[in-house]
């Protein structure tokens, strides 16, 4: 996966739903991984933070032509000509794109707290902090060093991982590399799904499988037509689902 190429990165992902299996290890090795707080009781979800959402899908039909499917969804790191839409509106510059990866990150201490990002995010990929995050005290030993906690009064989403990228620069320039091998940086959910549903990589990569995956046949993205040019692709062979994942999901 070289970073150096003329036409630059753009890491992104595909998720194929008809292998899903809805387990939502990948969320939890999200929300462990990114030190994403929780409080004892979660039952209010408009004020929960879950990076990582994993919906759920039904066809509506009475058996035996009932059929369900589970769709997860990051942030989908948009690319959009100009801005994706939650940066084009932050008054403050607290999230940009980089033009380098793709990747669109949020600054926390530059954040306001105005949500202007989460209205225009058409997603809901973006979360508010309603408390100070708080864990309990044995698993405050077990969070990731690399990655801040966000505070009250802050918007946060998910970073792709991207101190995942920095340790693997790092440990590239230790060997005395500048390229990064496909599969040397590697978001925490995709390596938690046990069903191998998602893969990451270079979509501008024409030889890595992230970017085969992209062009097959049934890969489609969540509401296309607005042309927020999402780096997250879906698979499935099954029409019901892309026509119900390009325009209604309810939360499962
Ligand atoms: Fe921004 Fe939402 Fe697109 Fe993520 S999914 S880049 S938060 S508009
Ligand atoms: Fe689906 Fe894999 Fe996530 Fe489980 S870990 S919910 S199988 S994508």
């Amino acid at each position: 996966m070289s970073e150096q190429k003329s036409n630059g990165v753009r890491y992104g992902m595909v998720i194929d739903l008809d292998q899903c299996t809805g387990c939502m290890a990948c969320s939890v090795a999200c929300q462990q991984e990114n030190n994403v707080s929780f409080r004892e009781d979660e039952t209010d979800k408009l004020r929960s933070i879950t990076w990582l959402e994993v919906f759920y899908l039904d066809n509506g039909k009475p058996y035996p032509e009932h059929r369900k499917a589970y769709l997860p969804r990051p942030c989908l790191h948009c690319d959009a000509p100009h801005y994706p839409p939650c940066t084009f509106v932050c008054p403050v510059s607290a999230t940009h794109r980089d033009e380098e990866t793709g990747l669109v990150n949020h600054i926390p201490v530059r954040c306001i707290g105005c949500r202007y990002c989460i209205s225009a995010c058409s997603y809901h990929a973006r979360y508010f902090n309603w408390w100070d995050p708080k864990w309990p005290k044995a698993m405050e030993q077990m969070l990731t060093p690399q990655v801040s906690p966000r505070m009250r009064g802050v918007v946060e989403k998910c970073t792709m991982c991207v101190h995942r990228l920095q340790l693997a620069r790092e440990r590239a320039f230790m060997e005395g590399r500048r390229d990064l091998e496909e599969g040397e940086y590697v978001p925490a959910c995709v390596e938690a799904c046990p069903a191998k549903a998602m893969t990451f990589g270079n979509l501008f990569d024409a030889h890595s499988e992230v970017a085969a995956l992209a062009k097959s046949p049934h890969a489609f993205r969540l509401l296309e037509r607005l042309g927020t040019e999402p780096k997250i692709y879906y698979l499935s062979t099954q029409d019901w689902i892309r026509k119900l994942a390009d325009n209604v999901v309810k939360s499962g």
